[in-house]
């Protein structure tokens, strides 16, 4: 498990256990919601719509197996139904904001009993940023009923009255993929519920849709220039395993993911003006747009770059592959300094 996430959840935990420090608990759960849902933010804002319904790990065993729209939806269904329908008693989110309508979902059920190409088709039926919108909306309503409980109110246990309204409502399947839910919800009182829907049930999904991204962003640069627009070389760069490269729709590189519109400035410019990279461009040393505006942060890049105008791709990712033998680095400032000329000579020197 992610360990800020894990070490945040284990603090919540312990906090909401104890009267003294129960309100402190809910601001800890609140706050594990918040960087959770960033990350969710992070990936519908950074990926392409097809990204969304693909399966790059269908037929395994585990959350991974899924889509990430459908992870988004189940997420976030589980935790309307049990906010509104067992906790408050009221409407759940998905008919008071008619979602269903705005997400163009063909069900109103968790998605527990769907599999594998079933999984698949709902996926591509599903508005992706509409479904957003409704994870957005439940969060902000289940904080609202978080932010109310007491300590006392953690003993809560449930009736089968509450099980036969989940049921009547329709939002569980029969199917016995998924009706099971109902008892296992039934079965906690509000405390467990606080330990599962709201909280550990979104980071292991999470989790797993981070999983399904990286797999992603692997398959995409699968045969593509491994040379960034910017001079950096993707076999060698720290991210390598979180990023599809600046030359496909899966470019999760710092500059791109801080970049208004998720596309880094010099691969726009580079397109621009119509050049395979920076490499190309009579203007790099003094060059101040996007990734080169860290200035001096950045001149091992630009030495990178004017390595390659001199000598070519290939060459620039022998000498890495030089330099990664003899010394163990995580970023290529560490060993090219921040000089663009003595970046150079050290690259030259490990031809
Ligand atoms: S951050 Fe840049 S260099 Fe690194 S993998 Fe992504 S595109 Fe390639
Ligand atoms: S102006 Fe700067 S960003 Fe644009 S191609 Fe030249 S070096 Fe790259």
């Amino acid at each position: 498990m992610n360990k800020e996430w894990s070490e945040m959840n284990k603090k919540m935990q312990t906090l909401i256990g104890k009267e003294s420090t129960f309100a402190e608990g809910v601001d800890a759960l609140i706050e594990l919601r918040e960087v959770l849902f960033e990350q969710i933010t992070s990936i519908v804002n950074n990926y392409p719509e097809e990204a969304f319904y693909k399966m790059p790990f269908a037929g395994a065993e585990g959350y991974h197996s899924k889509t990430l729209v459908y992870s988004m939806w189940h997420i976030f269904r589980i935790e309307d139904i049990v906010a509104h329908e067992l906790i408050a008693k009221d409407r759940q989110v998905l008919f008071t904001g008619d979602f269903q309508k705005k997400t163009k979902s063909p069900i109103i059920t968790t998605g527990n009993e769907l599999h594998d190409e079933g999984i698949a088709s709902f996926s591509r039926e599903l508005d992706t940023q509409a479904v957003f919108e409704y994870c957005r909306a439940v969060k902000s309503s289940s904080d609202e009923i978080l932010r109310k409980l007491t300590y006392k109110d953690l003993k809560r246990a449930f009736t089968d009255e509450d099980k036969k309204r989940i049921l009547d409502s329709g939002s569980v399947s029969t199917n016995e993929s998924a009706v099971w839910l109902i008892d296992y919800w039934c079965e906690k009182d509000l405390k467990g519920l606080l330990k599962m829907p709201f909280s550990r049930h979104w980071i292991m999904h999470i989790e797993a849709m981070c999983r399904i991204t990286n797999k992603l962003c692997q398959k995409a640069k699968k045969g593509v220039d491994q040379i960034a627009y910017c001079g950096l070389s993707c076999a060698h760069c720290f991210l390598k395993d979180y990023c599809g490269s600046c030359r496909t729709a899966y470019n999760t590189c710092s500059y791109a993911k801080c970049s208004p519109d998720g596309v880094c400035p010099n691969a726009k410019c580079c397109k621009e003006k119509g050049l395979d990279g920076c490499y190309e461009c009579e203007d790099i040393r003094e060059c101040k747009q996007g990734f080169y505006s860290l200035g001096k942060e950045v001149h091992a890049i630009k030495a990178m770059s004017l390595f390659i105008s001199s000598h070519g791709k290939k060459e620039l990712q022998s000498v890495l592959e030089n330099l990664h033998k003899k010394k163990e680095f995580e970023k290529i400032q560490e060993v090219l300094g921040d000089d663009i000329d003595q970046g150079l000579q050290i690259l030259e020197a490990n031809r």
